[in-house]
């Protein structure tokens, strides 16, 4: 059995919202599979992927959910948000339509998401010379909505890793937070040493 797919600390469950067509799926299989594919062999939407990184020494069990082509056909329905503890909002940066749609998307998790996830907003494919939307423009959005902005690039691998850390960093810390007297106490009799034998003395 591989010991990398079976142990792990925490699962946190991941959503990508935004726009049909801003690179939901691209992001994914970027930072899964460290793989960009051509336009033509795109997937329309994968479930979702798997992958388990280290942050501070914890195993963390990204469950990474994709809309499954679901963008394209229908809206996205209330039980994709369910269970997320975390959500990229992702627009394009070539594309007015995406960027101005981030709000929507914004109402669309308090309506639907759990109380508070962790959140990060996403302006892909900054490798493409005819952007539209500036760094700028970004960075002020993500101040107004208290969340951190990531200019990334599923293409050439720009601040994709950087991008899925950050968010997984953030629920740990925040379930720590919330968990901290429990966590201690289980810590503390998890290394707690065998009662040493009397008149035993190194
Ligand atoms: P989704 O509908 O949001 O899942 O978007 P896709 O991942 O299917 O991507 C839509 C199109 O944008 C595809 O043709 C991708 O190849 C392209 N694309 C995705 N990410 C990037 C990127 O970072 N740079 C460039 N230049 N194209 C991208
Ligand atoms: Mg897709």
């Amino acid at each position: 059995m591989d010991r990398r797919t079976v142990w792990y600390d925490y699962l946190f469950k991941l959503l990508i919202i935004g726009d049909c067509g801003v690179g939901k799926t691209s992001l994914i299989l970027r930072f899964s599979d460290d793989n960009f594919m051509a336009s033509h062999l795109t997937p329309i939407g994968i479930d979702f992927k798997l992958k388990t990184i280290d942050i501070e020494g914890y195993a963390i069990k990204l469950q990474i959910c994709d809309t499954g082509g679901q963008d394209r056909f229908f809206p996205i329905t209330q039980t994709y948000y369910k269970g997320a503890m975390g959500i990229i909002l992702a627009y394009d940066c070539t594309d007015e339509k995406s960027f101005n749609s981030i709000r929507n998307w914004m109402q669309q998790i308090k309506m639907h998401a759990n109380k508070n996830p962790a959140k990060v907003l996403v302006g892909n494919k900054c490798d493409r010379p005819d952007e539209k939307i500036s760094t700028e423009q970004g960075e002020a959005l993500a101040r107004e909505l208290g969340i951190k902005f990531f200019e990334t690039s599923a293409r050439t691998n720009i601040c994709v890793n950087e991008t899925f850390y950050h968010i997984a960093k953030d629920i740990k810390n925040k379930i720590l937070g919330e968990a901290l007297g429990a966590t201690r106490i289980i810590r503390v009799q998890k290394i707690e040493e065998p009662a040493k034998k009397k008149g035993y003395c190194v």
